[in-house]
């Protein structure tokens, strides 16, 4: 029982990201068909120690889960909105807060923590200084 007890299988895992976040990559904003697949992209990456959970997974075209590579969530996010795509910021919040949340209930996770620790601080600033962009 709880937020993080068994997990359902990858597949139907993503169909559940899919009902909960909308049919559309997270990164470029494209609606998935037949010619967009949807992937199962980690916001903690799985090598930082982020877990295969509900919790931490959004879903992502292919060509943008393959092209972030090992990114942060955050460096790529500011990635795909320097090539003016419509990046669900959000949508990345949203899961991140739940992720830290699900991590504080299930306890350990402990490589994942400052890492998700600093992608929140990143996404906070960032909301506090939208006014006013810098480059470079
Ligand atoms: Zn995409």
């Amino acid at each position: 029982m709880g937020a993080v007890g068994a997990q359902p299988d990858r597949a139907a895992r993503l169909d559940l990201v899919l009902d909960r976040d909308g049919p559309t990559c997270i990164w470029c904003g494209r609606e998935f068909s037949a010619l967009v697949h949807p992937t199962t992209e980690h916001v903690v990456p799985r090598v930082k120690g982020g877990p295969s959970w509900l919790a931490n997974e959004v879903a992502a075209c292919r060509r943008c889960n393959a092209e972030r590579g090992h990114r942060t969530p955050v460096d790529w996010l500011e990635e795909c909105l320097r090539r003016g795509w419509p990046a669900d910021e959000p949508r990345l919040v949203r899961t991140l807060t739940a992720l830290a949340a699900a991590i504080a209930t299930a306890g350990g996770q402990r490589r994942a923590r400052p890492y998700l620790d600093g992608q929140l601080r990143r996404l906070g600033r960032r909301a506090g200084g939208a006014a006013g962009q810098r480059t470079g």
